[in-house]
């Protein structure tokens, strides 16, 4: 059986589905492109944005409506794709840095990768335990 994601907002558990859809999706996209340098792919559970660490992650609205914005980048070293979300305020300026500059990085990309690295390496750690 698997395992349930525990969470306290109200609509996360209807969507628990919808999130394996789009990381399903998101997998076979990089894996198309990147081929076997794509292992796995691991979605960051915590409870904080991994961009600032300070606010929960939130639910975006986009043009009036919640969107489910997930985000993820590729973590060479381990050929892991990790997915995360981001709080309302990280993802509104990643979105608009994004429109002003579509292909560069912001500063907070650096953080990002840092922190969720971090967490990858936690998770690794407490799966051996
Ligand atoms: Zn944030």
């Amino acid at each position: 059986m698997k395992s349930k994601r525990i969470h306290h907002g109200k609509s996360f558990d209807s969507s628990t589905a919808a999130l394996d859809n789009l990381m399903d999706k998101l997998f076979k996209q990089v894996k198309a492109q990147f081929g076997d340098a794509i292992k796995s792919f691991w979605f960051y559970d915590g409870d904080l944005c991994p961009a600032c660490v300070q606010r929960s992650i939130g639910v975006v609205k986009y043009k009036g409506q919640d969107a489910l914005a997930i985000n993820a980048f590729i973590y060479r070293e381990r050929g892991v794709l990790i997915g995360y979300f981001l709080c309302e305020t990280c993802a509104t300026y990643i979105f608009k840095e994004a429109q002003k500059n579509p292909y560069q990085q912001t500063p907070l990309h650096a953080d990002i990768e840092r922190n969720l690295i971090t967490a990858y390496h936690k998770h690794l750690a407490m799966l051996d335990a």
